[in-house]
């Protein structure tokens, strides 16, 4: 089972419409490596901010921090990355394309049809140096998670913040793997960015908090306005599980190659906490002053890549509709992810309409993300908003030099209705926290 929407639509839009290029395009592109363009940056900065406020801002017993990508390398030795971060690889003998063991279903390379060799265990961290000598005591690795800078900054983030457990500790950054099969556009890639919590919890509270976590980010997806019917909870069974996990729930969309995974949710038990007790030599236990105990707190983590979730939005809210005979795509984004929240188009390029035009755009644009555009028609204006998601289209037309109105189109219904140039950004704050849009449909106050 997929969803409907083909990716080629979703790769043509962001190359269209400047949200996702191929990353070094001039020089033939890089594999499996992408760039967000002016739309695509916003968008994503949209979904980290919606992240944050839901996981940091609105609660009490989180708090955030930015941890460096290059870590002491002892980590991924207590972490168990060194030695088992790795897929088992294998080559095809004829046409010499590489793949993950688990991909191939009958011994034979999907490709050509040629035989295999024997699968040998591929570690998946990018290796460099620091320093200008390249010796193996200089290796360091780029970061393949950002969880390990909680972990080890547990103690520091503790103190400083002077709070008790529950406490969580939130970061978004850049993780590198070195997959051996990229693809399906930002779905995998090599360098990503995610978005992880590490809730540190007393031993045997752990469950209950797993199960919260579970349900807490299940719903931050619906809240973002993804359909519930596209998203599913898979519970990993106990062969699946990770070494240092005691239970593990993925959340997962339906993309169009299939069910596959947005986030996962583990109880990573004591794990993280004793490896890096024991490779430190630093004693990590909390004191709990309300039972008198010191222990090694069990954390909880919600895990979910930023570029993931950006590629799940666009899929879940893009649209082909008949508007008047004609195809229009639209992307029914809910307005606080929307790259743009306001477009000021002008009727036309005519000279008495543009200050007029200018003056609203400067008026917008410190309050919201506006775009200002007056080339070409303004049917096909409409369209290129309507694929970008704008939610609202603001008309400056020759009326508006004598009433000083101006008409604010909405993408989803196409109704329009008229307001003062004075009541326009309260009219548009309002109508961008959800306030309805009751207007006349579009045929009977269309702009001719
Ligand atoms: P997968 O099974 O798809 O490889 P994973 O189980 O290895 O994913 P985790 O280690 O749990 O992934 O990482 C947490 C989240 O980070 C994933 O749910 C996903 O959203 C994101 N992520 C992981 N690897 C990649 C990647 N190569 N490209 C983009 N996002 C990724």
């Amino acid at each position: 089972m997929s969803s409907n929407v083909k990716m080629e639509k979703i790769v043509s839009l962001c190359k269209r419409r400047g949200f996702i290029f191929p990353s070094s395009e001039i020089y033939g592109g890089l594999n499996s490596c992408w760039d967000y363009g002016p739309m695509g940056v916003e968008l994503k900065h949209n979904v980290k901010n919606a992240w944050w406020k839901a996981i940091v801002q609105e609660r009490d017993d989180v708090v955030g921090i930015d941890t460096s990508i290059m870590m002491h390398p002892s980590i991924w030795k207590a972490s168990g990355h060194i030695d088992s971060f790795t897929d088992p690889l294998v080559e095809c003998k004829s046409c010499h394309l590489r793949w993950r063991a688990g991909e191939i279903n009958n011994e034979r390379c999907p490709q050509c049809g040629g035989e295999l060799t024997e699968p040998h265990m591929f570690n998946l961290m990018f290796k460099t140096f620091m320093g200008p000598i390249e010796e193996e005591t200089d290796t360091i690795y780029l970061r393949p998670e950002t969880a390990q800078g909680m972990f080890v900054d547990f103690e520091n983030v503790l103190t400083t913040s002077r709070k008790k457990l529950p406490l969580g500790i939130a970061q978004i950054g850049k993780s590198f793997r070195n997959e051996i099969t990229p693809g399906n556009f930002i779905f995998r890639t090599r360098e990503f960015e995610q978005m992880e919590l590490e809730y540190f919890v007393k031993p045997g509270t752990d469950e209950h908090w797993l199960d919260y976590w579970v349900k807490e980010r299940f719903n931050w997806y619906i809240k973002l306005g993804i359909r519930e019917e596209n998203l599913r909870l898979r519970q990993h069974s106990k062969e699946e599980l990770a070494h240092y996990a005691k239970g593990c729930y993925d959340i997962e969309y339906l993309f169009p190659m299939g069910w596959s995974e947005l986030e996962g949710i583990a109880n990573r038990s004591d794990y993280d906490l004793t490896q890096h007790a024991k490779y430190s030599g630093k004693d990590l236990r909390y004191y709990d002053g309300e039972s008198k105990e010191r222990y090694i707190p069990y954390i909880i983590e919600p895990s979910g890549g930023v570029d993931r979730s950006v590629l799940a939005l666009l899929i879940d809210a893009y649209r082909e509709e008949i508007v008047e005979g004609e195809t229009r795509v639209v992307l029914r984004l809910q307005p606080s992810l929307t790259p743009m929240k306001a477009a000021i188009l002008p009727l036309s390029k005519n000279e008495r309409l543009t200050p007029l035009a200018k003056k609203v755009y400067a008026q917008l644009c410190p309050s919201f993300m506006t775009c200002y555009d007056d080339s070409q028609s303004i049917g096909r204006r409409y369209r290129r908003q309507d694929e970008i998601g704008t939610p609202f289209c603001i008309t400056i037309d020759f009326e508006s030099l004598e009433d000083n109105q101006v008409t604010i189109r909405e993408r989803d219904s196409l109704a329009q209705i008229r307001v003062p140039i004075e009541e326009l950004e309260k009219t548009l704050a309002a109508k961008l926290s959800g306030e309805p849009f009751e207007a006349t449909p579009l045929w009977a106050t269309r702009q001719k």
